[in-house]
């Protein structure tokens, strides 16, 4: 009977987990303290949409909250609905913008829109002038051609003496198309458009940049900047150091350690030939956890672009996958752990502090955004104030 007793004792879940997802809000908290430094004069935002880049919106944009952020963007009305509560008195940007059956949502928790398109500006128009003055944002198009009104058609709207008193835009915002890279002239081409926009817009805050553009300098800051993938401890400018505290950090157990011999092969396709008797940690974590599949060595014709395979870190040790990655698990190659250092039932970090979110992310041809928004919710999560 005891050890029935021992046996059903209620274990900590995230210790009993088979694969598990740690995500750090004081990192998160700094990497926002530090952008909001970066930004200078400018106040920084906290971007939080897609469930605050797969992290959890409640908890990120809480802790956000707590730590001094009360401009957030999210992409859509229920996501901004979701972050309300954790965010009492904060502005609350919805990015895609406002459309017929959709006012409930943004009224009755008090979001504003970011007005993306001439028709949603018609539409809004005529809902302000019943409503008095609601607050939104304009959306202006400097070269990404995603959303936004044109710069020819913002300008108008700015001189535009016959709009309703009532509509009152608290924000003019574009956004960069290729702020992770410097030196591409595209970045001060849209800064000389955005520049004349919000000079047009008289008295309103201006916004132009993400957490790329923070780092271009002062030019680019305006009123409010807009971090997202920063403040996750993504890259955000490539080819300089990642200088932001990672904040997530995915683990998996290792199910099983087999042996094999030189010469067999390792998971589908038999795609991946030993050239040595090895030992293969079976580890719990596969393209359904976000580990995506084209992260795979053999059979994806990235690897011969040369960028490094996938890796895994498991006692102080950086272990090689070996072959597909599939749905629930992924194999990684431990015969350079001494035996006794790493067992079944241990967990691999996947990534974190010693594996690089972005490593992983070139792995598969990718980058971090797509790794954390595809992570699911199959981990057991804890969240480290
Ligand atoms: C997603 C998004 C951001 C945040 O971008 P990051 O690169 O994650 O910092 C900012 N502005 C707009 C309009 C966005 O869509």
């Amino acid at each position: 009977m005891d050890d029935i007793d021992d046996f059903t004792e209620e274990t900590d879940a995230f210790d009993a987990a088979t694969a598990r997802l740690t995500v750090d809000l004081a990192a998160l908290c700094d990497n926002w303290a530090d952008m909001a430094e970066r930004s200078g004069s400018a106040r920084a935002g906290a971007v939080v949409k897609a469930d605050a880049y797969g992290l959890g919106i409640e908890d990120c944009g809480g802790a956000l909250y707590a730590a001094g952020a009360r401009d957030f963007f999210v992409a859509t009305p229920d996501e901004g609905a979701s972050l309300r509560p954790y965010a009492p008195d904060a502005r609350i940007y919805v990015l895609s913008g406002i459309w017929p059956g959709t006012e409930a949502t943004f009224f009755g928790n008090d979001l504003v829109p970011v007005i993306a398109s001439e028709e949603q500006l018609a539409f809004f128009m005529a809902l302000s002038a019943e409503l008095g003055d609601y607050p939104c944002a304009i959306q202006v198009d400097t070269g990404f051609n995603r959303l936004g009104l044109s710069v020819d058609e913002a300008m108008m709207l700015a001189d535009d003496a016959s709009r309703p008193s009532s509509f009152s835009p608290v924000l003019v915002m574009s956004h960069l198309a290729c702020g992770d890279d410097p030196a591409n002239p595209m970045n001060r081409k849209q800064l000389e458009s955005f520049r004349a926009v919000s000079a047009a817009f008289e008295g309103v805050e201006s916004s132009l940049s993400s957490s790329a553009g923070v780092f271009h300098g002062p030019d680019f800051h305006f009123d409010l900047t807009r971090p997202g993938i920063a403040l996750y401890g993504g890259e955000a400018v490539s080819g300089v150091a990642n200088p932001m505290r990672p904040v997530a950090t995915a683990e998996a157990r290792i199910l099983t350690i087999r042996h094999a011999k030189a010469g067999e092969t390792v998971s589908y396709g038999a795609a991946h030939t030993l050239t040595r008797d090895s030992r293969l940690a079976v580890v719990a974590a596969g393209y359904a956890d976000g580990y995506l599949r084209a992260g795979s060595g053999a059979g994806v014709p990235l690897r011969t672009t040369g960028i490094p395979g996938q890796m895994a870190f498991v006692a102080g040790h950086h272990v090689p996958l070996l072959g597909r990655i599939t749905m629930d698990m992924s194999i990684f190659d431990v015969t350079d752990v001494p035996e006794t250092a790493v067992r079944a039932g241990d967990y691999v970090e996947l990534f974190g502090s010693n594996i690089a979110l972005d490593d992983v992310a070139r792995a598969a041809g990718t980058i971090g955004y797509e790794v954390l928004t595809s992570l699911g919710l199959r981990h057991e999560r804890r969240y480290l104030f």
